[in-house]
């Protein structure tokens, strides 16, 4: 579906032949006009893919930002639109769209300090698989982020008291740096820290796969790709990591009795 012109890819071309529904949406979001099939999943990476190529390179195209697109954005339903779900910090470093060269009604973001996957993270994540319906989820750390940065300090023995709001943030990335620590005992500092970055996108992961069946259906179908990411505050990569993980993940969470079974809320 996309279009190849030289190494760039145009999400502007993408086309859309056929209708999808948004479920549970009001009315004001109802679809009234040329609605499309969505891309694959692997359709869809490579649109992220190549936005970030092109935003690194001072290429940006900056698809989607006009007045038709604001147009289709108030007459149709983000779901015969939107291609990804991304989870990523609230750092002013990460401005999602930039980062992936998209434009309005192309991805839906959640975003909160530390991109940590809880309660409603999740229940966004879901939103975003089960009515936006985009095929690729994207759980999007970060170099130098400073809430890792703050866990792991913390683990290392840096006393420092927290915020009453922000401990709770802090507890949902410590296992990951707990983690990092145990299996790299001879590294301290800013190098654990990028660890524990990355570490963090995992565990954002399997946090998903435990709470969410329908995130973990959606992707035993092969209708969905969860992929984790860093991405390069300095230089404007985007680090993919191996979606291989991603399913040794998931068949760790299927085997877990721990994991939540009811796919719909009771
Ligand atoms: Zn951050």
């Amino acid at each position: 579906m996309e279009t190849c012109e030289g190494n760039i890819l145009i999400p502007s071309r993408v086309s859309f032949s056929s209708s999808s529904t948004e479920r549970g949406m009001s009315a004001g979001e109802s679809v009234s006009a040329k609605k499309g099939a969505k891309p694959t999943a692997e359709e869809a990476l490579a649109l992220l893919k190549a936005g970030n190529e092109r935003f690194a390179q001072g290429k940006c195209v900056y698809p989607h930002l006009d007045a038709a697109r604001l147009k289709q954005a108030g007459t149709e339903s983000q779901a015969d639109h939107a291609y990804a779900t991304v989870l990523a910090c609230s750092d002013s470093r990460v401005p999602v769209e930039r980062v992936f060269d998209a434009g309005i009604m192309d991805v839906f973001v959640v975003r909160v300090a530390g991109n940590v996957c809880a309660a409603d993270e999740i229940g966004s994540i879901e939103y975003g698989l089960a009515h936006v319906t985009t095929p690729v989820v994207v759980l999007l750390g970060h170099t130098q982020c400073g809430a890792v940065t703050a866990v792991t300090r913390a683990c290392e023995g840096e006393r420092r008291l927290l915020e009453r709001n922000i401990a709770p943030l802090a507890a949902s990335i410590e296992p990951a740096v707990r983690r990092v620590m145990a299996e790299h005992p001879d590294t301290h500092g800013d190098d654990l820290i990028g660890y524990g970055i990355e570490e963090n996108v995992w565990q954002g992961i399997e946090n998903l796969f435990m709470q969410s069946p329908v995130s973990r259906e959606s992707v035993r179908a092969g209708k969905v790709k969860v992929v984790g990411a860093v991405y390069d505050v300095g230089t404007g990569v985007v680090r993919w990591l191996p979606e291989l993980k991603t399913f040794d993940i998931l068949r760790k969470v299927q085997a877990n009795p721990g994991r939540a079974t009811n796919t719909m809320a009771q």
